[in-house]
């Protein structure tokens, strides 16, 4: 067992590493605003698993696995939380959740702080042209998360149905890229179509929804008020249905990877493929049933924050695959150093340049984890290629190595392990919260934004219930075990 000095060392060394990664740098630099372009492209709630470079076989994502071809894909990539805003937060200011503050917890929704710094307002101030297609109001001016860009593209919506489809989104972002100008672009693109509603278009429904609902386009999953439903525990569903649901889920994503590819295109026809960085990443993953529950916003588990990301960057990157686990926090640092930016003192990740080259110039740092939404408010480190999560009583561990998949709590089996990572986590978090701007504070949202929220089902938590007290860590929200029926209400599918 190590001594007090040892784990004082250890805590010292990991909050080093977390706050001061003194990263290596292999980057060249570019004069700032002529330097290379930057396509950021964020798919809301996609799961790494659905993808096809990832190890699945639907069959759902040849544009992004051909991306992942040309570029480096790092298997093991995590987002800092398991829904839209902390995650965002944490990818623009590369600050884990307690530094930069944004985020919530069962209705109550804090902002970014403005004094926070984003990393397009690095590359504004750089002097690039800054944009960001938009689909969701986490992203949006009440919560302080357009500074930086120059241009937002959104489009408001009357419910979740109507959110703006990746079509549309793709759309915006190229008719963007056509009327630029001279300066260099740091273009943020935003889908939203995995998110709820499923309503995949009549083509991927009838690839990939169940046999029963591939002609009903009448079936969608998660309207606003079935989801209201659901994350107040007022109803359950059956296994049978998120099943199903998850088949529509599967032809959303194959949706988007045919309008990333157009978007993609775009770019090839502009002329901008060799000269424009393409990042492709995910805010947050999916659950259906992996650990008991459906959706997103009340775990930490690998479903909810195992994402995606894709680096492509012709003539710079030769294609290869990392392993090494990385968070969302280093890719404000990647980006910046790649096309020779300055990043902000206060980015607390560190460049994935070594990685990316293969120049061996990294150095492993831990992994901070929080923000659920609906749950109770868990918090998650990973190390040493293990995990841990802790609740508000109970832990639980896992190696990440062997079990990916986080089936198998080795809590009680490594006690000192547990104590170790508790201490390390502890310890970084609080320097975080003290270092960073962490302002707290709910946000007074404007009737029309706090509308659109609710339709998306994200205003007012849900009771407290057994099922989400905290007796133990991690707990879901529901058990759809307790299989109480309940099919959803028949909807009208997207105009797409
Ligand atoms: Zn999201």
């Amino acid at each position: 067992m190590r001594g007090g000095l040892g784990i004082l060392i250890a805590v010292g060394l990991a909050v080093v590493l977390l706050l001061v990664p003194g990263c290596a740098r292999d980057g060249d630099g570019q004069k700032a605003g002529q330097g290379p372009n930057v396509l950021l492209i964020a798919v809301d709630t996609l799961r790494a698993d659905r993808l096809g470079c990832y190890g699945s076989d639907l069959g759902a994502t040849p544009r992004l696995d051909a991306l992942a071809a040309e570029g480096v894909r790092f298997e093991r990539a995590f987002s800092h939380a398991p829904w839209t805003l902390p995650s965002f937060a944490s990818l623009y200011t590369s600050q884990a959740p307690p530094g930069h503050g944004a985020g919530g917890w069962r209705g109550e929704l804090r902002q970014l702080p403005e004094a926070a710094r984003t990393v397009a307002e690095c590359f504004r101030d750089a002097g690039y042209a800054t944009a960001a297609v938009i689909n969701v109001d986490f992203l949006g001016t009440e919560f302080h998360m357009t500074q930086g860009f120059e241009h937002v593209d959104f489009e408001a919506y009357p419910n979740n149905l109507e959110v703006r489809n990746a079509t549309r989104t793709t759309d915006a972002a190229v008719k963007w890229l056509r009327a630029r100008r001279e300066r260099s672009f740091f273009l943020l693109v935003h889908y939203f179509d995995p998110h709820l509603v499923y309503s995949p278009p009549a083509k991927f429904r009838r690839r990939f929804a169940a046999p029963q609902d591939r002609n009903n386009t009448r079936w969608v999953f998660g309207k606003d008020a079935q989801l209201a439903a659901y994350r107040r525990g007022w109803v359950q569903f059956e296994a049978g249905t998120i099943r199903r649901a998850e088949m529509l889920y599967n032809g959303e994503v194959a949706y988007t990877d045919q309008e990333v590819g157009r978007l993609l295109d775009a770019l090839d026809d502009l002329n901008l493929k060799s000269s424009t960085l393409v990042v492709l990443t995910a805010d947050h993953g999916e659950e259906f049933l992996d650990h008991g529950s459906f959706e997103h916003g009340h775990t930490l588990y690998n479903e909810l924050v195992h994402v995606p990301l894709i680096l492509r960057y012709p003539g710079r990157l030769e294609p290869r695959v990392v392993g090494e686990m990385v968070g969302h926090v280093d890719i404000a640092p990647t980006i910046c150093e790649l096309v020779g930016v300055e990043p902000d003192p206060a980015f607390s990740g560190c460049s994935l340049v070594g990685l990316l080259v293969g120049s061996g110039k990294w150095e492993p740092h831990a992994i901070a984890l929080e923000g659920n939404f609906w749950g109770w408010p868990f918090r998650g480190w990973i190390e040493d290629g293990y995990k841990l999560i802790r609740g508000p009583v109970g832990a639980k561990l896992f190696d990440l190595g062997s079990d990916f998949g986080e089936t198998r709590d080795l809590a009680s089996a490594a006690p000192e392990r547990v104590s170790r990572m508790t201490a390390d986590m502890s310890a970084a978090f609080d320097a975080l919260a003290g270092a960073g701007h962490a302002a707290r504070g709910s946000v007074e949202l404007p009737d029309d934004v706090r509308r659109r929220l609710e339709s998306l089902g994200y205003v007012g938590g849900p009771p407290e219930t057994a099922d989400n007290a905290p007796t133990s860590a991690p707990t879901t929200r529901s058990q759809p075990a307790s299989q109480q029926a309940s099919q959803p209400a028949p909807g009208t599918d997207r105009d797409r």
